[in-house]
């Protein structure tokens, strides 16, 4: 028979606030363990919770962002269970009305553009987290209230590569959006991956199995490899598939079962009575409103069709915010965009890196591109000159006008000039020359580059050919 594979991905990510969700430790990473503590996020009997605006807000924020509708009406609940790393032996998270509903994810996906789902994006706190010693274990409670984002798909996705691809879209999403700097080595996304199997067209669901904390988006990629074809050959072999959580073993390779059946009652789920229900108003959405962007899969089209630009260009402006928007500001007034994409990406980038030099300190003008490709545009420079003075427009911050007129480098056009080169490496190169009038045509690209050295990158390359080959054939 033959299967198709139900996915469903629920992804926590932490918000991007000083503080952390209930009290003012700072949400911060890498201190020393159980420093960024204080008596509410230690779960000291008497404390109470006070909510972080920010962390709300961009709650809201990351709805409008994946199209949800905001709740009129959310609430916090408790999520009880008795575990080392949660010290009030509950979690505040919205479970009965969460703060964003529905919604979905659109991205790039084998050559089409896909839909995925959401059936929610709600907010909850992070909890500590445990290490084990040889001898003992130890609790790191830095993380613990630490906000965080969760937000579950639909069971619309269907393989392993459109897992791997919601994952980004949706990580490049919140950057951008600037919900979350979502660095994977900082832990700050995590998710669990349900996955189910079925025969190919029914519209039952499987019993799914939960792979829980997966903190790489290649390794639930590789878990979910491993447990479809797994689920497969149990139903194959006539057994069936229990509702499970497993657990991905990455150095093995497989998964491997942690437990059975477990619903949403087992968490004694109730409403949280330290926290007020959030009900947005018209001034908060509004201001809320003012805090999105556009999303990157609308950029990059946007630059594809507004500015002509070849894919792999959008890709990048698409995936490095600032250099596109760089791009942009100079794009918008050039009648060569595409021009502009290149020497933003081939060269502007290139010497940014090289010199680990920022976009806020370059020293030249923005309109100095714009210059630039005029010169090259009009026939002032070769080129080969247009590197050059680039090169001295990056490190002096002159125009380029200035430095082709400070230097000479305005191309040589006048025939006179030209002539006399031409006639001066046909003479010390009789060789080439003769290889040429039998017929070997390719010989007159190193005539051609004989004369642009002679002449320092100035001469004017096409009439060099064009006199070149005059000489040679008469
Ligand atoms: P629970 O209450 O156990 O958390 P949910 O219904 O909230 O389960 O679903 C959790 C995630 O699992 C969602 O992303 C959902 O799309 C996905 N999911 C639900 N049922 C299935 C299934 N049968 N196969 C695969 N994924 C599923
Ligand atoms: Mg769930
Ligand atoms: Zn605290």
């Amino acid at each position: 028979m033959e299967y198709e594979a139900v996915i469903g991905l629920e992804t926590h990510v932490q918000l991007k606030t000083r503080s952390k969700m209930w009290c003012g430790c700072p949400n911060q990473y890498g201190s020393e363990p159980n420093t960024n503590v204080c008596p509410v996020c230690l779960g000291m009997p008497g404390t109470l919770p006070v909510p972080n605006e920010e962390a709300l807000k961009l709650t809201n924020l990351t709805g409008m962002l994946l199209n949800c509708e905001i709740s009129k009406r959310a609430k916090f609940d408790r999520k009880n269970y008795f575990y080392p790393d949660a010290a009030k032996d509950y979690q505040i998270s919205q479970f009965e009305l969460p703060s964003n509903i529905g919604g979905h994810v659109e991205f790039e996906f084998e050559g089409a553009i896909a839909r995925v789902s959401l059936n929610r994006a709600h907010l909850e706190e992070d909890v500590g987290k445990s290490f084990h010693f040889d001898k003992f274990s130890g609790v790191d409670f830095n993380r613990a209230g630490v906000p965080l984002l969760e937000i579950v798909t639909e069971p619309d996705i269907t393989s392993p590569d459109m897992a791997y691809a919601y994952l980004n879209a949706l990580k490049d999403i919140l950057i951008h959006g600037g919900v979350s700097d979502c660095d994977m080595e900082k832990g700050m996304v995590r998710c669990d991956v349900n996955i189910s199997v079925r025969p190919k067209g029914s519209d039952k669901l499987g019993a799914k199995v939960e792979i829980k904390n997966m903190n790489t988006f290649s390794g639930a990629r590789k878990a979910l490899e491993y447990e479809i074809p797994r689920q497969i050959e149990v139903l194959e072999s006539g057994g069936t598939i229990p509702q499970s959580t497993r657990r991905w073993d990455d150095a093995a390779g497989i998964t491997e079962e942690m437990r059975t059946k477990e619903n949403a009652h087992d968490y004694r789920y109730f409403p949280c009575p330290d926290l007020m229900p959030l009900e947005p108003t018209e001034d908060w959405l509004t201001d809320v409103r003012s805090r999105v962007v556009e999303l990157p899969l609308a950029r990059k089209q946007r630059f594809i069709a507004d500015y002509k630009l070849p894919a792999s260009d959008a890709e990048t402006f698409k995936n490095e915010l600032p250099l596109g928007d760089y791009f942009e500001t100079i794009a918008r007034k050039s009648k060569n965009p595409k021009a502009v994409a290149n020497w933003v990406i081939n060269n502007l980038r290139a010497k940014m890196t090289e010199s680990n030099t920022e976009l806020n300190t370059l020293k030249f003008q923005p309109d100095s591109i714009l210059e630039l490709i005029d010169l090259v545009d009009s026939g002032k420079i070769s080129s080969k000159i247009a590197q050059d003075t680039f090169g001295e427009m990056f490190t002096t911050g002159s125009s380029p006008q200035t430095i082709v007129a400070e230097k000479g480098w305005v191309q040589e056009s006048d025939t006179g000039q030209l002539d006399a080169w031409c006639d001066e490496v046909i003479a010390a190169n009789p060789g080439p020359a003769d290889d040429f009038r039998n017929g070997r045509g390719a010989a007159i690209n190193f005539l051609k580059g004989q004369v642009m050295k002679l002449s320092r990158g100035k001469a004017n390359p096409a009439m060099v050919g064009e006199l070149l080959e005059k000489k040679l054939k008469a």
